[in-house]
C-alpha cells in the first residue's frame, strides 16, 4: 500500500474505488480502543461565511481555499476542447481523464481543509456551538450557489457531527433564525438592520466595536455559555452529540 495504516486493529472489510486515474481501497478496522476524547472544558462559537471559512470566537479564523473557484479558468479550457475532440477518439478520452483529475484535486484541497478545521474544533474544544445554515435555501441563489458548494459547509457539518461524538464533545446547533449577526455580544441589542457590506459591527447601545464575524461567533460562544433562550433549537443526546430542532441540511 501507498500509506501506512493509520489504526491499529482487526480489519473487517475493504471496499476498493476508483477516482480520476487513482485506485483506492478504504478498510474498516476494529478498534481495540476508543478515538482520544476532548480533555479540557473550552468553549467556543464558530461563525461560517463564504468570505472566510470559519472565525472562532476564540480569534482564529480559518481561511476557506476555494478550490473550485482557483480551477474554474482552467476547467472551462477543457471543456471547450472536449467539445471539438471527435466521439470516441483516443485525444477525447484523454481530455476526460484530465478534467476528472482536477475534479479530484478540487474535492481533495476542500476535504483537507475542512479536515483540519474540524479536526482543530474537536481536540481543543469540548463544547461547540454553530449556527444551522439553510444550505439548500442558500444553494437555491445563484448568486451564491457556486461559493458555498466550493466551501463545502455540508460536508463541515458532517464531519464535526461525527468527530464530536467520537471524541464526546457537546455540539450545539443554534437555531437558523438566531440573530447571531445583528446582535450585540457585549449587551445584546439587536440592530433592525444590517448591511452585508458592514465588516465591523457597531453596537449603538454600548459602543462595541468588533469584527462582524468575531461578534456573531461571540454570540454563538454566548449562548454555549449562558444555556437558555427560547430561540434556540438544541439539546443533548447521552452527553455526547449535537441535536439540530429545525435542521433543514438532512
Ligand atoms: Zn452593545
Amino acid at each position: 500500500m501507498h500509506e501506512a495504516l493509520r489504526f491499529s486493529g482487526e480489519v473487517i472489510c475493504a471496499t476498493i474505488s476508483r477516482i480520476a486515474d487513482k485506485w483506492f481501497v478504504s478498510l474498516s478496522v476494529k478498534l481495540e480502543s476508543a478515538t482520544a476524547s476532548c480533555e479540557n472544558q473550552a468553549v467556543v462559537g464558530v461563525d461560517l461565511c463564504i468570505k472566510s471559512l470559519a472565525t472562532l470566537s476564540s480569534g482564529d479564523v480559518f481561511e476557506a481555499p476555494k478550490p473550485l473557484k482557483k480551477s474554474l479558468k482552467k476547467l472551462k479550457r477543457l471543456q471547450r476542447g472536449l467539445c471539438r475532440r471527435q466521439k470516441d477518439s483516443h485525444n477525447r478520452y484523454k481530455l476526460k481523464q484530465q478534467i476528472a483529475k482536477v475534479h479530484a484535486k478540487i474535492v481533495n484541497i476542500r476535504q483537507n481543509s475542512l479536515h483540519q478545521l474540524t479536526n482543530y474544533l474537536t481536540k481543543n474544544f469540548s463544547n461547540i456551538a454553530i449556527e444551522d445554515l439553510n444550505v439548500k435555501g442558500m444553494l437555491a441563489n445563484k448568486n451564491l450557489a457556486r461559493a458555498i458548494a466550493d466551501i463545502g459547509f455540508y460536508e463541515f457539518k458532517r464531519q464535526l457531527e461525527y468527530k464530536s461524538f467520537l471524541r464526546g464533545n457537546y455540539l450545539l446547533t443554534v437555531d437558523k433564525w438566531f440573530p447571531s449577526s445583528k446582535q450585540c455580544s457585549n449587551c445584546g441589542h439587536k440592530k433592525t438592520d444590517l448591511k452585508l457590506s458592514e465588516r465591523v459591527y457597531h453596537c449603538d447601545s454600548c459602543g462595541l466595536e468588533r469584527d462582524r464575524d468575531l461578534n456573531a461567533a461571540f454570540n454563538l460562544k454566548n449562548v454555549l455559555n449562558t444555556g437558555s433562550s427560547s430561540e434556540i433549537n438544541a439539546c443533548r443526546q447521552d452527553g455526547s452529540v449535537t441535536t439540530c430542532g429545525s435542521n433543514q441540511l438532512g
